[in-house]
């Protein structure tokens, strides 16, 4: 038996023990967790908002030390330093094999419920990880396991809305939301380039956080920040907008912040099913709008890099590190914004 991170009812979630995973395909690793992390998504299904079984584990972020192998698996092997992506993909349906891996035919998310795939969260002490010459990486030997969690998911994620955002060299970008996908928003948008990153967000903290790694920074409780970015941009908007935050009244501000010609890219999690379009604004300023769930495998040898590199340290969102018997506490400390990030250590 392992301590596991168990759903139990909406707004509850208890540390029990459970069965301990075992190989079952040859293509499975089982992994030794060595940290975890609760996610801004894990809080949709504390919500109830995803369906969730009393007694399914939780979790999607983590890292581990291979503790064993099946008989197909090529590339890891016993003792080996692992993160793995947040959702597994097969390798081998078409939409892998076009190296789509987030959209793979099989995909499954570690820890989301039934609808999600099914599979067991990593917030225990060990997780079986399936097609795991796909879905792991090694870490790299300088590197600290609580660092190179991020790559498996928000890190990745906020990279990928980078890349969405068509940043490249001498870009100017306006960030909205500055929690922690937000803050690697603009950790990504430097690392590729980008010259002038503004950060907005109401919180005075989160600010000054995106202030200590670079941005400009707009606290839009006490001014506009339509009217700021363009002070600081010749009244023309910036070339890509970062919405961070989710729902569709920031993203309708990212128009009006956006350069003609300029990139939107939406990675907010939002459960809003629709919005008005801005159909006339975006056809006449020639807008490109991008959302859509990021591609952590195409990108996930990038961003460990990056951390590698000391380029980009993932660990500044980090509020609370707490055992996983106190998975409970962090989840309530997480759910009403205490903490910004809370790493469990089995
Ligand atoms: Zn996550
Ligand atoms: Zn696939």
């Amino acid at each position: 038996m392992m301590k596991a991170v168990t759903f139990q009812d909406i707004g509850s979630v208890a540390v029990l023990e459970t069965p301990e995973p075992t190989l079952e395909l040859p293509s499975d690793v089982i992994v030794r967790v060595t940290r975890c992390a609760i996610c801004g998504s894990d809080l949709h299904l504390y919500h109830g908002e995803i369906p969730m079984m009393p007694g399914d584990t939780c979790g999607h972020e983590f890292t581990g030390i291979i503790e064993d192998t099946g008989s197909s698996v090529g590339k890891f092997k016993r003792g080996d330093r692992v993160v793995g992506t947040f959702h597994t993909a097969c390798g081998s349906c078409n939409a892998c094999q076009r190296g789509e891996y987030h959209l793979c035919a099989s995909a499954a998310v570690y820890g989301f419920g039934p609808i999600y795939g099914a599979l067991n969260g990593s917030q225990a002490e060990y997780a079986r990880v399936p097609f795991a010459d796909i879905n792991l990486r090694h870490i790299p030997d300088k590197l600290e396991d609580e660092a190179a969690l991020f790559a498996g998911d928000i890190l990745t994620t906020a990279y990928g809305a980078a890349r969405n955002a068509n940043i490249s060299a001498g870009s100017s970008v306006a960030i909205i939301g500055c929690g922690p996908v937000g803050i690697m928003a603009i950790q990504s948008a430097l690392a590729l380039g980008a010259t002038r990153v503004i950060a907005i967000d109401l919180l005075e903290e989160r600010l000054q956080l995106a202030s200590s790694l670079g941005a400009e920074i707009i606290n839009a409780s006490n001014s506009d920040p339509v009217g700021r970015i363009m002070a600081l941009s010749d009244g023309e908007g910036v070339d890509a907008v970062i919405e961070a935050v989710g729902g569709s009244r920031t993203i309708l501000l990212a128009f009006e912040m956006v350069r003609p010609g300029g990139h939107i890219s939406a990675v907010g999690i939002t459960a809003t099913q629709t919005f008005d379009y801005p159909l006339m604004q975006s056809t006449t300023k020639d807008i490109t709008f991008r959302v859509g769930l990021a591609n952590i495998h195409r990108d996930i040898d990038k961003t460990l890099a990056l951390i590698a590199n000391g380029k980009i340290d993932p660990t500044v969102v980090i509020s609370h590190r707490l055992a996983l018997e106190e998975a409970a506490e962090g989840y309530h400390l997480f759910d009403t914004r205490v903490a910004s990030k809370v790493i469990l250590i089995p």
